[in-house]
């Protein structure tokens, strides 16, 4: 977790992930609904690729643990937005991001979870990334049934130091209430409370899920169905990521040779 500093903490802090020990950078954005568990896989994709897990919730959450004092007046509102389930406004959303560009450069690559999350916000990234001249891997686009994503928001619990997530039936850690990780404590967000869940599943369906045509448009999309276990879901998704990076060189080969022609 440690190379999450950078993201969490701000422009100043110092970055663990180097190119150096990333072979090929992964740049991936996570879609999928509240629940269907991006996090995790980010988490696990991270263990594997090396590349930043960049979630904006958790910056948000990060802030939120600071005293009231240090506390800036969009953060402050931006808490308020978060408690209700409701999305904070772009354009702090925007400036967060924007501080963090660096991450986005990063030659190890990155694993955007929870970002973008409206057509603005997903427009204003592709203007970025086009500018500094990155390039999307792909967009990893989890799938699953409402009522089943309503079970897991219940049961979930996210270690307080570590942010590594848990789920009281589907992925127990071994001691309750405590991170197999780094012993750190167990808490029930406060979003994932049943009222707050009902506004956050009607707010994807209503900002988010548009992505997903945004980004089949852009051929980027790869669509991958959450249910069952975490492992089994990483193992679907390293599948289709296989697939598509075969399919891209594939079609780098084919228009190099159109090229030659
Ligand atoms: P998450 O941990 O990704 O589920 O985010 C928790 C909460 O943080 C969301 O319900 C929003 O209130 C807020 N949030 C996180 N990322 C964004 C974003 N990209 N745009 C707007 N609000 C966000």
């Amino acid at each position: 977790m440690k190379d999450r500093v950078a993201w969490l903490q701000g422009p100043s802090a110092h970055c663990e992930v180097t190119s150096a020990n990333v072979q090929t950078p992964w740049r991936l954005v996570l879609l999928g609904a509240p629940g269907v568990g991006k996090g995790t896989q980010a988490d696990l994709l991270n263990q594997r690729l090396g590349a930043c897990h960049l979630s904006t919730g958790d910056v948000f959450r990060a802030a939120g643990s600071r005293s009231e004092c240090e506390q800036s007046p969009a953060i402050k509102e931006a808490l308020g937005y978060m408690r209700r389930g409701a999305l904070v406004p772009d354009s702090t959303v925007w400036e967060m991001v924007r501080e963090r560009i660096a991450c986005l450069n990063c030659g190890g690559g990155f694993i955007l979870d929870g970002f973008p999350r409206t057509l603005g916000q997903a427009e204003s990234l592709k203007q970025l990334l086009d500018t500094e001249g990155i390039m999307l891997s792909a967009v990893l686009s989890y799938e699953l049934a409402a009522s089943a994503i309503v079970t897991r928001l219940g049961g979930r619990r996210t270690c307080e130091k570590c942010k590594a997530v848990y789920h009281l039936t589907e992925r127990p850690p071994k001691v309750e209430g405590c991170c197999d990780r780094c012993d750190g404590k167990l808490f029930q967000r406060e979003d994932d409370r049943p009222d707050s869940i009902k506004v956050r599943l009607e707010t994807y369906e209503r900002s988010t899920a548009p992505l997903i045509e945004f980004y089949k448009k852009l051929g980027l999309l790869v669509q991958i169905e959450a249910s069952g276990p975490p492992d089994e879901i990483f193992d679907r998704t390293v599948v289709e990521m296989e697939s598509r990076r075969i399919k891209v060189h594939a079609q780098k080969l084919w228009n190099a040779g159109e090229n030659r022609r």
